[in-house]
């Protein structure tokens, strides 16, 4: 286990740091991303999912409403937002276990998944910090150890 920091002093550094993961990420990473809203959980996923898809004009639309946006990038990966999720039993319904089995994940509202998330997710947590934000990144695993070492670099 392991917690690694890193202030984002703006938007860029967000972004910046969901291209850093995006550099790391391999199929069947799940991340978990908390946070209040307007902590940059959205801001951070967008940028994650453009770097996988080599093109910073993509479209990645807010999954409120769908639940899950999927594409099909370099690695490809499956965009959560669980905020309307209404119980965790929802998630059975999306095939959740089947869709984590096939490609990465990134999780908006993971609290809404309750004990459906496995252990070996990386959790980034935003927290307001002076006009920015602080990223609290902690896990189980040979995923949050690729992570945390390549954002060390
Ligand atoms: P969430 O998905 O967590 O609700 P969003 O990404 O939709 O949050 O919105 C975050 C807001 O905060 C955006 O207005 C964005 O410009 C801003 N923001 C993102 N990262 C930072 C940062 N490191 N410092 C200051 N403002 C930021
Ligand atoms: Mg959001």
């Amino acid at each position: 286990s392991a917690m690694v920091e890193r202030f984002l002093a703006d938007e860029a550094a967000t972004m910046r740091l969901g291209e850093d993961i995006a550099m790391a990420l391999r199929p069947g990473d799940v991340v978990a991303l908390r946070g209040d809203l307007g902590a940059g959980k959205s801001t951070l996923a967008r940028a994650l999912i453009r770097a996988l898809a080599d093109d910073v004009g993509l479209e990645v639309p807010s999954p409120t409403f769908t639940l899950v946006q999927s594409y099909d990038t370099r690695v490809p990966v499956h965009h959560f937002d669980l905020y309307r999720l209404s119980s965790a039993d929802e998630l059975d319904e999306l095939g959740f276990p089947e869709v984590l089995a096939d490609g990465a994940a990134l999780i908006e509202w993971p609290e809404r998944a309750e004990d459906r998330l496995p252990d070996t997710a990386v959790t980034i947590e935003l927290v307001h910090r002076d006009d920015g934000r602080l990223a609290q990144i902690t896990g189980v695993g040979p995923a949050l150890e690729r992570i945390a070492r390549s954002l060390a670099m």
